[in-house]
């Protein structure tokens, strides 16, 4: 087994939707961990569970959806918050883990100042008076490059752009001090111009506050530039889980290894685009046995028929997949240099 110390720690969380057309089998049993001030990657395409996961992990799910328990866990420094009451849960979210979510318009009431929604909040989780957090308002707007943070603070959001305003829902979870940060796809409603400069700034907020880091993300350039350890997500499961580094040159998995040929290459002198076959799986009625084997090329009966079992590879690497020893899934040299580059999301492959 590894031996990092987890900060999150989330075993065999399985958490469904009970929809009219039937139960929507989302996490299936999920195992995942960050280590104290380690970021991470959670890699996958649309509706594989990544953004399910993180409002698990933070209980804000919808009406109708639900953590089981048992055999669910989610230990966040040592205590499981499905233990927690709702208000404990209210003093995680924001103090202890702080989210950004993908669109931060509408993170932010544009009918208020700025000011007004990050003393606010600052107040709610920190013992200081209004000056002083506006003062650590005006300080955080500042680390993220919001130029005239003084003044600024009191415009409303309208008069920022998608950019400076991410900045500011970056510098507002920063503000409360949090040991975990969750970013879901933050820079997705952005400009592609824009998206680098956010990441800088999550990357460098990152380093200097030396918080854990779970950055959702379809986009394998960002998981190289920014993480230590990834997680690749499919089908409402973590199918294999390692060093960002050794991922990257020698995949266990089939779809990690798809996922990477689905990246263009400049090299090649190619019409169409590499896409993994079929489509991502419905979860009111998933496949069984292995749930990526309907796309699969190396799939055979025991996969049609058995979930493959988490196995530990090494003491860091874990990959759930019956073939995993038989299969040379390594990526050469070229490819993965073109992948460090890129800027081309895995969604919809
Ligand atoms: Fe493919 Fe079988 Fe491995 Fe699933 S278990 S990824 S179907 S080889």
């Amino acid at each position: 087994m590894r031996k990092i110390e987890p900060i999150l720690d989330v075993k065999n969380l399985y958490t469904r939707f009970y929809t009219e057309s039937g139960v929507v089998e989302a996490l299936d049993g999920v195992n995942f961990d960050v280590g104290y001030g380690e970021p991470v990657g959670i890699v996958g395409e649309s509706g594989c569970g990544k953004t399910v996961t993180s409002h698990s992990v933070l209980r804000i799910l919808p009406k109708n959806g639900r953590i089981l328990q048992p055999p669910s866990e989610i230990y966040y420094k040592g205590v499981n918050l499905l233990d927690l009451t709702d208000e404990q849960m209210r003093h995680v979210r924001g103090k202890e883990a702080a989210m950004i979510f993908q669109d931060p318009m509408t993170s932010l009431n544009p009918i208020f100042k700025i000011s007004d929604q990050m003393v606010e909040v600052i107040q709610l989780h920190r013992k200081v008076n209004k000056n002083e957090a506006r003062d650590i308002a005006i300080e955080m707007m500042e680390a993220v490059g919001i130029p005239d943070s003084a003044e600024r603070i009191d415009n409303y959001p309208h008069q920022f752009s998608g950019g400076m305003r991410q900045r500011i829902l970056i510098a507002r979870a920063l503000a409360l001090q949090p040991s975990l940060l969750i970013a879901d796809e933050p820079t997705t409603a952005l400009d592609v111009t824009i998206q680098a400069q956010v990441l800088e700034i999550i990357k460098e907020m990152q380093k200097q506050f030396g918080l854990a880091l779970m950055l959702i993300t379809h986009n394998l350039g960002v998981v190289a530039e920014i993480t230590k350890r990834v997680h690749i997500f499919y089908g409402g499961r973590v199918v294999e889980s390692g060093p960002t580094e050794e991922i990257f040159v020698n995949p266990f998995h089939p779809y990690t290894r798809a996922l990477f040929d689905s990246i263009p290459s400049l090299e090649q002198d190619k019409t169409r685009l590499e896409t993994i076959p079929g489509t991502v799986p419905q979860l009111i009625n998933p496949p069984q046995g292995c749930r990526f084997h309907p796309r699969c090329k190396y799939a055979t009966e025991i996969c049609r028929m058995a979930r493959p079992p988490d196995v530990w590879v090494t003491e860091t690497r874990r990959v759930q997949c019956h073939h995993w020893e038989e299969l040379d899934l390594t990526i050469d040299k070229e490819k993965v240099k073109e992948v460090r580059r890129s800027t081309v999301s895995v969604e919809g492959v």
